[in-house]
């Protein structure tokens, strides 16, 4: 236990701001309001679900004093897990594939995690990172002093319930119980899933929307009932070609697809007009809100999140080539090169 007053890291975690982005907002006459994922200690919305896994791993008895978790991801879940372990006193093994950035391998290291490099392969190969994590957990779990559990983040629902207990009502009483709709992208699934839960159980007519980025299979099932993938897209963390158990049963009244046409263009907007560098996610996230904004008409109260920092990505959000390769750009008041 703290002594009273006095919070350690795994207390800073949620409760994060809840802003409003003015332009938007102008622009719909709505109140399109951002909560501040960035700001949790490992610069993402990852440090949440980290922390509701490892915290249902404790209470079932499996994590143990000074034991490992491992788990298969190429991004934010592994900083908030190696976060959160470092934090409570526990190992981070991440296994992910050797075709992501340096920038990201660097990043894990920076915090200590042991790092498993393992050939890029598709998810049915039982070679996929995902499926090697889950092995390397079981094996390490039966020669580790202290044992390892295997974090899951897709089908652990321990993922959702977190951001039903923390996330949800964190927006519902930041509002004031006002809030007319959520809106976010699904990587996992477990915010959308645990925040929609939250907000229908305290409010059944409040309006649930899907930003799906294009190259993502979820929308074309939200709205036709069938998993299929369309275009590309260059953000990262989101988008899914299956319907994971975090997901399952989500209330989703609303889909969009959203093109990196009109999302990427809003994270520029939203560096030069409200001061926000965000990445990629974020952008889809506000081009959702935009959207059902014009959908329910002036005057309605729209939340989303801003899930981590453009300073991720800037090998992608910053580099003109790569952009052009992909048919977008960087804003001229934006100059990088020089
Ligand atoms: N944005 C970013 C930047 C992420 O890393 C993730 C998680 N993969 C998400 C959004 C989506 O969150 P969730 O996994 O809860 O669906």
């Amino acid at each position: 236990m703290n002594p009273p007053g006095f919070d350690s890291l795994t207390d800073r975690i949620g409760n994060t701001p809840l802003m409003r982005l003015n332009h938007a907002s102008d622009e719909t006459r709505c109140e399109i309001l951002g909560k501040a994922e960035f700001m949790n200690p490992g610069g993402s919305i990852k440090d949440r679900a980290a922390l509701g896994i490892v915290r249902d791993a404790e209470r079932r008895g499996r994590l143990k004093p000074g034991g490992i978790v491992v788990e298969g991801t190429a991004g934010n879940t592994g900083i908030g897990l190696a976060v959160v372990g470092n934090s409570l006193g526990y190992e981070t093994v991440i296994v992910m594939p050797d075709n992501q950035s340096k920038d990201k391998i660097d990043t894990l290291k920076s915090y200590g995690a042991d790092v498993r490099l393992v050939p890029a392969v598709p998810l049915k190969d039982p070679n996929h990172f995902i499926h090697q994590s889950e092995r390397l957990a079981e094996e390490l779990n039966e020669t580790s002093p202290n044992g390892a559990v295997w974090a899951n983040q897709f089908n652990n629902t321990a993922n959702r319930a977190f951001h039903a207990e923390t996330t949800g009502p964190e927006i519902w009483e930041q509002t004031q119980g006002s809030v007319d709709a959520f809106i976010c992208s699904v990587g996992t699934g477990g915010t959308l899933a645990g925040v929609a839960r939250a907000l229908k159980a305290r409010r059944p007519d409040i309006t649930i929307g899907l930003a799906d980025p294009t190259g993502s299979a979820l929308y074309n099932y939200y709205k036709n009932g069938e998993l299929k993938v369309e275009g590309t897209s260059i953000s990262e963390g989101i988008g899914n070609s299956r319907i994971t158990d975090n997901l399952e049963g989500t209330p989703i009244d609303v889909p969009y697809q959203i093109p990196d046409e009109e999302s990427v263009p809003l994270v520029y907007d939203m560096i030069r007009r409200e001061g926000l560098s965000l990445g990629a996610s974020s952008g889809v996230n506000v081009a959702g809100a935009i959207r059902l904004a014009r959908e329910l008409g002036p005057g309605h109260v729209i939340v989303t999140l801003l899930c981590d920092s453009a300073m991720r990505y800037r090998q992608r959000l910053f580099n003109r080539e790569f952009l052009a390769e992909r048919g977008l750009e960087l804003p001229d008041w934006l100059s990088l090169d020089d």
